[in-house]
């Protein structure tokens, strides 16, 4: 279906459940939301309108859309849905979830509740479905570093893919955050002149430094003060490196509580937390679907597009044959129980 004019239509009240409620209507919530509306199930989407990228005006790297503004890319998924009348829209956050108490007093055939999930939603009561799709996202903990955060999304970036190519082969600051920086200064070459800024939180041994030469990256152990202009690095010698472009690491966090609340395994990223899934995208608590950063340790638009609509189908195919429990991939690395951060 193609639409321009997006008319969501607003939750309604009515005590039946939805066949899914999901959660987070970004990349991947929204391209869950079409697979199921597609599938004509009577779906709800709770978005609190957050998205990751909201500090940069362009994505690039997806395809079709190359380079276009990130806010335009959501408004038209947002549209793209929209436009079937078996969606349903609240402009707002899910506060908690839980599992249905079951009024027959035990569990289906298949493992699962029979009356699916009951979802808080902030100022407008609750709601019933009988599949949850978790799309809510990650929020970036920045390296606090006075001026950096005002340049988040505009010359600070973290992901190169994203935003290297634009820095046209200039002079690219990598700040470091913590140890896993050094692989980020490995990466930065083939998109620019790299210096390596280890602020004191990333010891170097002598390996490592004879690699970063090898890859033409300067190393610098002077200590950062703050950042000015575009991306001038200024030093606590005094010293001012100016740059085209910075690029370094935050923690991630879960954006909600929800998949914690549900009992959802979580996997330990370099970067911080994110829900465990198979292939269908299925978290380890039945019924319950992940996609988009959330379920990954790195993602983009174009991965939560794909993820998205793997637990579209996934939560549609669960509601046509059953809940099939959380399968383990092969090569599966162990489940940890939910974070102490993921709040
Ligand atoms: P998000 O887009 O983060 O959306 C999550 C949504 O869920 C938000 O709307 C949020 O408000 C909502 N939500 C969360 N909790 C709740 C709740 N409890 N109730 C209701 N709603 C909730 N990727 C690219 O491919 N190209 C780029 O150029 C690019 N640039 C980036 C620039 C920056 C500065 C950053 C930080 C990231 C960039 N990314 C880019 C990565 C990209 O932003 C993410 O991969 C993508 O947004 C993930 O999509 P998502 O749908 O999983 O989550
Ligand atoms: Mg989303």
């Amino acid at each position: 279906m193609n639409t321009t004019e997006p008319t969501p239509t607003p939750a309604p009240a009515a005590p039946e459940p939805y066949d899914a409620i999901i959660i987070g209507g970004s990349y991947a919530g929204l391209s869950a939301a079409l697979q199921l509306a597609r599938a004509r199930r009577r779906i709800l989407v709770v978005d609190a309108g957050q998205r990751r990228n909201r500090f940069a005006v362009n994505s690039h790297g997806f395809l079709t859309r190359d380079g276009q503004p990130a806010a335009d890319i959501a408004a038209e998924g947002r549209a793209n849905v929209a436009a079937y009348p078996n969606v349903h829209w609240h402009d707002g956050t899910a506060t908690a979830a839980r599992r249905a108490g079951s009024s027959s007093g035990g569990s289906s055939t298949d493992g699962t509740d029979d009356e699916g999930f009951i979802v808080e939603l902030d100022g407008a009561g609750t709601v019933r479905g009988a599949r949850l799709v978790l799309a809510t996202g990650v929020r970036d903990d920045l390296p606090q570093i006075e001026g950096l955060a005002e340049r988040w999304g505009k010359s600070v970036f973290h992901c190169p893919y994203c935003h290297g190519y634009e820095l046209n082969e200039g002079r690219i600051g990598v700040l470091a955050s913590g140890p896993l920086s050094v692989h980020q200064a490995q990466m930065l070459p083939h998109w620019g002149q790299v210096t390596f800024f280890t602020n004191g939180v990333c010891p170097l041994d002598d390996a490592q430094r004879a690699d970063l030469q090898a890859r033409g990256v300067q190393v610098d152990d002077t200590p950062v003060r703050r950042l000015v202009n575009v991306a001038t690095v200024v030093l606590e010698d005094g010293r001012q490196d100016i740059m085209t472009g910075l690029f370094t690491y935050g923690r991630v966090h879960m954006t909600s509580p929800i998949a914690e609340q549900l009992g959802c395994a979580f996997e330990q990223g370099p970067l911080g937390p994110f829900i465990r899934t198979d292939e269908g995208r299925q978290t380890t608590v039945p019924a319950v679907f992940a996609a988009g950063d959330a379920m990954r340790a790195a993602s983009s638009v174009a991965l939560s597009v794909a993820d998205g609509a793997m637990a579209g189908i996934g939560a549609h195919r669960s509601l046509l044959f059953g809940v099939t429990p959380f399968a383990a991939p092969m090569m599966a690395s162990a489940a940890s129980p939910a974070p102490a951060d993921a709040r």
